[in-house]
């Protein structure tokens, strides 16, 4: 692979943001990945926005989790006195929110896990 701008010379990397194979005189690197000379604020963007996101989604873990919670306990009294008092309406309701909890929870951990395991360098 030869430089986009320098057909005699190897390319060392490829910008992240246009593609483009780069040679040694050609790219930056910024540390977390290589740019060429035109999209060095362009790389750096989108390196601070996934650094954002990160930050978003470690520093409110519990947060996010009390909506689930919520709830699955909510359904689960809800299924509990309608299964007592025999009142079926209050069983599909309890059902529903348990289910609906459970599966906000199970979005929630497979999309925790995504972020922390798709954006390792
Ligand atoms: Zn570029
Ligand atoms: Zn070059």
């Amino acid at each position: 692979m030869k430089c986009f701008n320098h057909i005699e010379t190897d390319a060392v990397g490829i910008c992240k943001h246009c593609s483009r194979a780069l040679c040694k005189e050609c790219c930056l690197d910024l540390g977390h990945g290589l740019s060429c000379k035109n999209h060095r604020d362009e790389v750096e963007a989108i390196k601070s926005l996934i650094d954002n996101n990160k930050l978003v989604y470690a520093s409110q873990p519990k947060a996010r989790l009390i909506v689930p919670f919520f709830s699955i306990f909510m359904g689960l009294v809800f299924a509990y006195f309608g299964y007592q008092r025999n009142q079926s309406l209050s069983l599909i309701l309890g059902s529903g929110f348990t289910v609906f909890g459970i599966v906000i929870f199970v979005y929630h951990t497979i999309n925790i896990k995504k972020m922390t395991t798709t954006y390792k360098d």
